[in-house]
């Protein structure tokens, strides 16, 4: 009895005992099972595997947060949106107009920009959209003309120079980022940065239905284009607009020179055309200074029929004169903006927003698509971009890192266009015909400054040779066989006239991070060690 008495306490005994190893068994669990968790997180963003993102707008470091914000989806934004989510970033982008695009920018892929696009995987954006190869260019002076290709020996038969519709190669990076499930597509107006002590921590921003909402992540980037409204807060905006260029759309039009862009060395300024479509040539007449005539009230067309083609070849004057009956006259603003930026935690500018050349030689693209890849690069090994302040510090290499290719870049297409431009002095006639007559020479004479604009080999060093190589050129093209003492007034004219082309704009990109970036400070930083 005394044991049957006894049972309910060990009974007890045992119930207690039951529920301490249920107890510590649940915890070891739940350890255990937390760890493999944050092991698991931890492995997943290294390795770029995150979940998808499934609402825009997230606090940072939230599950479901993002990590990235993107303004305005053109070729720096998609691209670069693409790229982050590909590394597993948790990206929102913002555009305001989702639908195809329909400019007349960005047509003509320098091979240096192509292959760019390879390295970020994108180069399939420029299939199934009728894109034309290119080669090198053909320039038009005074009647004669002369062919400059790309260096492209050593390369691949792919790589090489594309043009196309620009808007058709921006739906195809649009598509193509919105395929990764980090990357969310969203269309709406982005109308303002969102701060808190100094600190961007995301945007404002307006849907297609009219209303407000906003978005946070640690890291917003700016891609809004030309016409930024967001940029002022983030960089010192010195745009200048030294002319407009005015598009038509040529239909069956044969160049001369197939698979070759066009330059026609016209009064006052130069006309390009390059095909963007297996039918059509895409024309660009260049009209100085920032008024074009008025396309309204005819004074567009008259001008396009009675000063610009009769100046054009031959070959192509009926389709000139036909795209001008059809109408469909464009006109855009050629804006120049060197590259200063006010470092910004939480923000960084991309593409025309943060820098702008002028248009004549199709540098655009390959600026932004160059800056992407070294951006993703830097940002790579960063595991996430909580740490504002010491990102933003670690992000003044970029602006260094970045100056030898852009800067070169920027500057050719600023000292060609002013080269190439008609002047009534008599110095800057003879420096452009020796630029034709230069680059007419061939081997390095055309190879090396091709390759400069081309992206191919962008180096600045390079760049001011050629350039005073074609001054000294152009002055002895004027002393030899006979100086006398006017032609040597000019020769020397035509120096100082070439130092005042090209000394302030590589001022204005900045003397030592052009030409020896890794003599300043900021090339040296490193990735934030909490990072
Ligand atoms: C006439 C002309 C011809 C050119 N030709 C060439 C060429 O042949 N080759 C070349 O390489 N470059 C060329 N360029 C330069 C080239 O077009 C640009 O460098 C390139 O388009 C820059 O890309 P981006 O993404 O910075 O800007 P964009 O391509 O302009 O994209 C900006 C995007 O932001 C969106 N956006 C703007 N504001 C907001 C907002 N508030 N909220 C949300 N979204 C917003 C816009 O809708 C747009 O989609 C040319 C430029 C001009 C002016």
């Amino acid at each position: 009895m005394g044991e049957v008495e006894g049972c309910p306490f060990h009974e007890l005994e045992w119930a207690q005992i039951r529920v301490w190893v249920a107890v510590v068994v649940a915890v070891v669990i739940g350890a255990v099972s937390a760890l493999g968790f944050w092991k698991g997180m931890q492995t997943k963003e290294r390795k770029g595997k995150r979940a998808p993102v499934v609402g825009g707008g997230g606090e940072s470091g939230e599950v479901g947060g993002l990590d990235a914000i993107v303004v305005g989806a053109g070729v720096a934004g998609s691209a670069l949106a693409y790229t982050l989510g590909k590394d597993g970033r948790r990206v929102l982008v913002l555009e305001r107009d989702l639908s195809e695009p329909d400019r007349i920018v960005g047509e003509l892929l320098q091979p240096g920009g192509y292959l760019k696009l390879l390295e970020l995987g994108l180069k399939d954006c420029l299939e199934g959209i009728d894109a034309q190869r290119v080669v090198g260019y053909a320039l038009f002076k005074g009647g004669k003309d002369a062919k400059v290709g790309y260096p492209l020996e050593g390369y691949g038969d792919d790589i090489a120079g594309r043009s196309f519709h620009n808007g058709r190669f921006i739906q195809k990076m649009r598509e193509k980022a919105g395929t990764l499930p980090q990357v969310k597509l969203e269309q709406g107006t982005v109308l303002g940065l969102v701060e808190e002590e100094g600190v961007v921590k995301g945007v404002r921003y307006r849907t297609p239905d009219g209303e407000e909402h906003e978005a946070k992540a640690p890291l917003t980037f700016v891609c809004d284009g030309c016409f930024s409204n967001l940029r002022r807060k983030l960089c010192e905006p010195k745009v200048d607009v030294p002319s407009c260029f005015v598009g038509l759309v040529l239909e069956n039009c044969e160049l001369p020179h197939t698979s070759h862009g066009h330059v026609v060395l016209a009064d006052p300024s130069p006309i390009l055309l390059y095909p963007i479509s297996s039918t059509e040539v895409r024309c660009l007449v260049d009209v100085p200074g920032q008024k074009v005539p008025s396309i309204t009230n005819g004074d567009m067309a008259k001008h396009l029929r009675t000063v610009v083609a009769p100046q054009l070849p031959e070959q192509i004057k009926a389709s000139f004169l036909a795209a001008i009956e059809k109408g469909n006259i464009r006109s855009m603003p050629n804006r120049t903006m060197p590259a200063l930026p006010k470092p910004t935690p939480g923000a960084l500018l991309m593409g025309d927003a943060f820098n702008m050349r002028h248009p004549l030689t199709g540098g655009g693209m390959t600026v932004a698509l160059s800056d992407i890849v070294l951006l993703r690069d830097m940002l790579r090994p960063l595991r996430n971009f909580h740490d504002a302040e010491s990102l933003c510090d670690y992000l003044q290499a970029f602006y260094t890192r970045r100056k030898p290719v852009a800067a070169t870049i920027n500057t050719l297409a600023g000292a060609l266009y002013k080269v190439f431009c008609d002047s009534p002095d008599l110095a800057m006639k003879e420096m452009r015909q020796a630029c034709f007559d230069y680059l007419s020479i061939g081997g390095v004479f055309s190879s090396g400054p091709v390759a400069l604009l081309s992206g191919l080999n962008p180096r600045p060093l390079s760049l001011v040779v050629h350039f005073f190589a074609v001054a000294v050129y152009g002055v002895g093209r004027l002393l030899i066989p006979f100086p006398s003492p006017g032609k040597i007034w000019i020769g020397a004219r035509l120096i100082r006239g070439a130092s005042n082309i090209i000394f302030p704009i590589i001022k204005a990109e900045g003397v030592r991070q052009m030409f020896f970036p890794n003599m300043v400070p900021a090339y040296y930083k490193t990735p934030p060690p909490e990072a």
